[in-house]
């Protein structure tokens, strides 16, 4: 899908709607301020079709192609809370999708590398972002494996819902550093916190129910 030029044009009615779902975000919980100027700075309705605009800036997710979805809003803003980003992080994203949740990461001062497995999201999104001010490193490939090359991350952000925790995820993370990753194959997944204490030693805690599309294997194409 090409992206209009008419869709990428910012309103005071976006503002407005903005202003509106950051008010709706820390009612809900959010505190981390870093996290909500972000969720008030990046544009989500230019992820949108415009048929579609005016969902825009409801608190739910939303069908993109490929059969994914752009998550819910507090979903966002929670994962991103939970990392506690400091400027200059290093940030690992698992499930580019449509880019909506590298932006904020990028919003809160984040260096972020994503990486998509749907090549036709991932060619979609590479073309998005320049193009609405946001230039993440953008990799199409297996979440599951990570990006070694790249190694260590102080954070690291999985935005599908996993069987399990990929064990190389666990040693690209920085010790120190925090990997927040929705567990479970159900209809529901839980919100695991993941802190490194050292090398070998791992502090677990959970977060709460989220419901993710599948974070998908090779084999289950
Ligand atoms: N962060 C996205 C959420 C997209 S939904 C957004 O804000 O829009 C989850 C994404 O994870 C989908 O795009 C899906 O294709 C991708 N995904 C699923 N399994 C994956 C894997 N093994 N490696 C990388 N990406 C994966």
């Amino acid at each position: 899908m090409s992206v209009s030029p008419s869709q990428l044009k910012d309103e005071p009615l976006h503002q407005g709607l903005r202003e509106r779902l950051v008010k709706e975000l820390s009612g809900k919980g959010i505190t981390d301020r870093n996290v909500l100027n972000a969720i008030g700075k990046v544009k989500r309705h230019f992820f949108f079709n415009t048929t579609f605009i005016k969902f825009a800036y409801e608190d739910k997710a939303f069908p993109i192609e490929a059969g994914q979805t752009i998550s819910q809003p507090f979903t966002v803003a929670m994962q991103t809370q939970l990392l506690q980003i400091k400027p200059g992080d290093k940030v690992l994203e698992i499930g580019t999708g449509s880019g909506y949740q590298t932006c904020i990461l990028l919003e809160t001062g984040a260096k972020v590398f994503t990486i998509e497995r749907q090549k036709e999201l991932y060619d979609k999104t590479k073309v998005l972002l320049p193009k609405v001010g946001y230039s993440p490193k953008m990799f199409y490939g297996d979440g599951y494996v990570g990006l070694e090359g790249f190694a260590p991350f102080d954070k690291i952000i999985v935005t599908a819902g996993a069987p399990f925790i990929p064990e190389p995820l666990k040693q690209q993370l920085k010790v120190g550093g925090r990997m927040v990753i929705p567990v479970g194959e159900g209809s529901t997944q839980e919100m695991f916190l993941i802190e490194k204490i050292s090398d070998t030693e791992f502090r677990q805690t959970e977060h709460g129910a989220f419901k993710f599309v599948p974070m998908l294997t090779q084999k289950n194409k």
